[in-house]
C-alpha cells in the first residue's frame, strides 16, 4: 500500500523530533500503516532510552474496594456491605506489607545472642523490647533467578476505591507505616481521584494535603484516575468522579512540591480518535508547564494508556477493542508525547504475550513483578493471578531485541 505525501511528511517531522499537532496526529492516528507508526514510535523510543526496556520489583496494596463515586466502566467497586467489598484496617494493610515484602521484626542488637538479625527462620528474640523493623537484604542474583519477587522490591504501589469514612489521617498513617515496615522502598500512593477527596474533605488545599503526605513518605504519584479528560465523555461515562480539572490540580500541584507523578488514560469505550488525542494534548501542554517551572524528574515520568476491558461492569455491551488498535494508541502515544520520558505497556492489563509486542511499538517500560497484588484487572477480566518473575521479564526483553533494566520508581538504574 503507498503512502500519502502528507503521510510523509508528518513521518519526517517524527523522525526529525519535530513536534506534531493535533491535526497530524489524526491523520497519522486515521491513515498511517501499523507498520509505519511502529518504525516511528520504535525510532523515538531508541532516541530516548537506547536499547533499555525498564521494569521494576514492585508490589500493590489496595486498601478497599468500596467507592464513593461509581464509574460506569469500573468492574473493581462493590457498595459497602457487599459479601464481595474489602475494607482493610490499618493492622491488616501492615500485614499485607510485611508477607510481600518478606520483612520481620530485627534486634538491633543481634551479638548478644549470636542469631542473624535477618534470618527469617530465626524465633523472635526474647529481649525484643527494642526492635526495629527491615527489609530482607537476600542474594540479588538469587532473586534474578526469577523465584522470589518480592524481596527487594523498590516501590509498593498503593491505589484503591474513595472510601466514604476514613479520613486524611488514616492514610497519612498508612504511608507511615508502609514505610516504617520497607523503608528502602518508595512509595507511590493514591490516584489524584483518591487524593483530591481526602484533602477536600479534610478541609485543606492540595498544596497543604499533598505536604501532609509527603512528609509522612509519600514520594511518587500514580496515574490514575485520569480515564478521558473530556469533560462532556466524562459525564458520560463518571458522572460523579473528580472532574478533569481536579485531576490536574493535583498532578500540577505534585509537580511543584517535587513529586514526580504518572498518567494514564482509559481507552477502547466510547471515545473516538479524537477525544484520544485531545487527552494526550492536554498531558503534553502540562507537562510542557510543568518541566518549564521545575526539573524533569517531578513531572510526568511516564504515560501508560489503559485498555477498557468489558467483564462485570454496566458499559460490558460494547465489547473490547483489538489488538491492533492496542498496538496503535501505544505507538501514537509515544509519537505525540515527546515530552515524557516512558512509555508504559502495563502488562497486567495487556497479558504477557502482546506486552511482548508492545515493545516494537514504542514501549520503554512493562511495570513490574507485582506478585500477586492487584485485583483490578482480574476483577474486569484480566490474569486472575498476576506475577512476573524477573527471568521472565529479561526472557521477554530479549526477544523484542532489548535490554531489560531494574529501575527504581524514579526510572534511575539499579
Ligand atoms: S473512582 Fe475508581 S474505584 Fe471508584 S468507581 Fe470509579 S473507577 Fe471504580
Amino acid at each position: 500500500m503507498g503512502i500519502s505525501k502528507e503521510i510523509e511528511r508528518i513521518a519526517h517531522k517524527v523522525s526529525d523530533d519535530i513536534r506534531i499537532t493535533p491535526a497530524e496526529a489524526l491523520v497519522l492516528w486515521r491513515e498511517a500503516p501499523l507498520w509505519l507508526l511502529g518504525e516511528l514510535a520504535v525510532g523515538r523510543k531508541e532516541r530516548v532510552s537506547g536499547t533499555n526496556v525498564f521494569y521494576n520489583r514492585n508490589f500493590h496494596v489496595e486498601p478497599t474496594n468500596v467507592c464513593v463515586f461509581n464509574c460506569e466502566f469500573c468492574s473493581y467497586r462493590r457498595p459497602k456491605g457487599s459479601p464481595e467489598a474489602w475494607d482493610y484496617s490499618l493492622e491488616e494493610i501492615e500485614t499485607i506489607v510485611r508477607e510481600k515484602s518478606g520483612s520481620k521484626k530485627a534486634c538491633k542488637d543481634s551479638s548478644a545472642c549470636g542469631q542473624s538479625a535477618l534470618d527469617l527462620a530465626a524465633p523472635q528474640c526474647e529481649a525484643d523490647g527494642d526492635v526495629q523493623v527491615v527489609p530482607p537484604l537476600g542474594d540479588k542474583q538469587e532473586a534474578a533467578k526469577g523465584d522470589v519477587l518480592s524481596p527487594q522490591a523498590t516501590e509498593v504501589h498503593i491505589v484503591g476505591g474513595v472510601h466514604p469514612d476514613h479520613d486524611l489521617h488514616y492514610y497519612v498513617e498508612m504511608i507511615r507505616r508502609v514505610k516504617n515496615i520497607i523503608p528502602t522502598a518508595t512509595v507511590k500512593a493514591f490516584t489524584a481521584i483518591e487524593l483530591s477527596y481526602m484533602i477536600r474533605k479534610a478541609g485543606l488545599s492540595v498544596t497543604e494535603g499533598l505536604q501532609l503526605l509527603q512528609r509522612a513518605g509519600m514520594e511518587a504519584i500514580p496515574g490514575g484516575g485520569a480515564e478521558i479528560f473530556d469533560e462532556t465523555l466524562r459525564a458520560k461515562i463518571c458522572p460523579d468522579k473528580g472532574s478533569t480539572a481536579e485531576w490536574f490540580e493535583v498532578h500540577r500541584e505534585a509537580h511543584r512540591l517535587g513529586i514526580p507523578t504518572n498518567a494514564t488514560m482509559l481507552y477502547g469505550h466510547v471515545e473516538t480518535l479524537e477525544h484520544r488525542i485531545d487527552h494526550l494534548d492536554r498531558l503534553r501542554r502540562q507537562q510542557d508547564e510543568s518541566t518549564l517551572l521545575h526539573v524533569e524528574q517531578s513531572a510526568f515520568n511516564a504515560f501508560i494508556p489503559l485498555k477498557y476491558r468489558n467483564r462485570n461492569n454496566r458499559m460490558s455491551d460494547i465489547g473490547e477493542v483489538s489488538v491492533v488498535e492496542d498496538l496503535k494508541t501505544l505507538a501514537m502515544s509515544r509519537i505525540y508525547l515527546d515530552n515524557i520520558p516512558h512509555i508504559k505497556a502495563y502488562w497486567v492489563m495487556y497479558g504477557k504475550t502482546i506486552t511482548e509486542l508492545a515493545l516494537a511499538f514504542g514501549a520503554d517500560d512493562i511495570d513490574g513483578t507485582i506478585d500477586d497484588s492487584t485485583k483490578i484487572y482480574s476483577m474486569a477480566g484480566g490474569d486472575a493471578n498476576p506475577t512476573m518473575t524477573v527471568a521472565e521479564i529479561e526472557r521477554m526483553a530479549q526477544n523484542a531485541g532489548y535490554t531489560a533494566v531494574e529501575r527504581d520508581t524514579f526510572y534511575n538504574a539499579i
